[in-house]
């Protein structure tokens, strides 16, 4: 027998009240860009419950994208049972005797939305537990915490099995916390960050700055597949690359070497606040860990954070190296990152940075630049696309196996 559907019961979405509906309406539309990859596969949700219709699609491949996406709190693959007695005995039965395995208690837990359907839920629970041992015999009930629950809906249009129960990854849903600026470079922290703020339900843009010819496109391919994995936790990314080729050329000639990072920095952090606030963003989020490098000292975070008032999220931050790479091997972007495109910043590196920058010094040096000028231009010149997710190389398998 296959999975006909498979119901997704909601997260931490159940206690905000009114909001609830723009809650649900969002995940809906997540949980539908996620699983566009999956053409046949159809998304449906209510005030209790959101409905995957699998219309013949392998759940497996659908399951594990599900799992991925925040605010689920966990979701059962369904049977779709024509709702008659002996429809759902003969289904109860065929479920049953493919599951079992020696030794094992089961338990049927009915609920019925349908009062017309002609047996109520403990009637139900009695005659498909008598189907039940009709067919193993030798089987055992259990009412607490048996090794099978077989959970049966009746409802208006039809009648439901399921027996598992798969954990969600919790989270609020993209978008249900406002938009925010993912400063994303080419490395192992910013795509961290960003779906350490996607968990939270922030909607992220990335941004990207790119200073061609000295760096690659590969490097810039590189930033938009760290971004095209970070959609299947909750749908479509925004991504804006930003041309940064003349504000690196104008610091790294008028400035001194060892303020050269702190300048670049706070030239990206006023380009970003600049396009964060003509799209509506909230926040700037990015990947700084504190001591990790030369720019990331207190006191180079506060040179660089003095140009915007604009609250800037840095989930990292006190993270160390470590379990900053565990978590991106969890979420598959680590071999991503530790591929050797040099970013912008690595270029035009200093060999030794200051790591306490003087704010007066740093307005000094700026002074010999058009600042407004030169970020005008930038924010300019910016290129938004839209990364959508991408089956995986097994999943396109599984597809073409499913149109075989
Ligand atoms: P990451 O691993 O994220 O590159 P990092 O440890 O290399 O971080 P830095 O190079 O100092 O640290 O960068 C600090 C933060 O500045 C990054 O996490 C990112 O948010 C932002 N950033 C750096 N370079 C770029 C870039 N080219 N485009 C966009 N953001 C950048
Ligand atoms: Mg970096």
């Amino acid at each position: 027998m296959q999975y006909s559907e498979i119901m997704i019961r909601y997260g931490e979405l159940s206690t905000k009240g009114k909001n609830r509906m723009r809650f649900i309406n969002k995940l809906r539309n997540n949980i539908q860009d996620v699983l566009s990859i999956y053409p046949a596969v159809k998304v449906m949700a209510d005030r209790d419950r959101a409905h995957v219709y699998l219309h013949g699609t392998d759940y497996k491949p659908v399951a594990e994208s599900l799992k991925q996406i925040f605010g689920i709190q966990n979701f059962s693959p369904s049977y779709k049972i024509e709702k008659s007695v002996p429809a759902l005995i003969a289904a109860v039965q065929e479920i049953m005797t493919d599951i079992y395995q020696e030794g094992m208690t089961f338990k049927v837990s009915s609920k019925r939305s349908d009062h017309d359907f002609e047996l109520d839920s403990r009637e139900l629970n009695q005659t498909l537990g008598n189907a039940v041992f009709e067919a193993i015999p030798t089987i055992q009930a259990k009412m607490k915490a048996p090794d099978i629950e077989l959970r049966v809906e009746i409802r208006s249009e039809a009648a439901y099995i399921s027996y598992e129960t798969i954990r969600g990854a919790g989270g609020l849903p993209v978008g249900t916390s406002g938009k925010g600026m993912l400063m994303l470079s080419g490395g192992i922290d910013s795509p961290v960050a960003g779906y350490l703020a996607l968990k939270r339900g922030v909607d992220i843009e990335a941004v990207h700055f790119a200073s061609p010819p000295y760096t690659s496109p590969g490097a810039l391919k590189k930033a938009q597949d760290l971004t095209r994995k970070l959609t299947k936790f909750g749908g479509n990314i925004q991504f804006i690359e930003v041309p940064f080729t003349e504000i690196q050329e104008e610091i790294k000639a008028k400035a001194p070497e060892a303020y050269l990072m702190t300048l670049t920095r706070r030239f990206m952090m006023r380009i970003t606040d600049r396009i964060r606030e003509e799209r509506g963003g909230l926040v700037i989020i990015n990947g700084e860990s504190l001591g990790q490098v030369a720019s990331q000292t207190l006191e180079s975070m506060q040179a660089i954070n003095a140009v915007t008032n604009t609250p800037v999220i840095r989930p990292v931050v006190t993270m160390d190296k470590l379990e900053i790479i565990e978590i991106a091997e969890k979420i598959d972007t680590f071999e991503i990152s530790i591929q050797p495109f040099e970013d912008c910043c690595t270029i035009f590196a200093p060999d030794r940075p200051k790591t306490n920058p003087k704010i007066k010094n740093v307005e000094q040096y700026e002074s010999r630049l058009d600042v407004e000028g030169l970020v005008e231009r930038a924010v300019r010149g910016i290129m938004v696309t839209e990364i959508t997710p991408q089956a995986e190389q097994d999943e396109v398998d599984d597809l073409i196996q499913d149109l075989l």
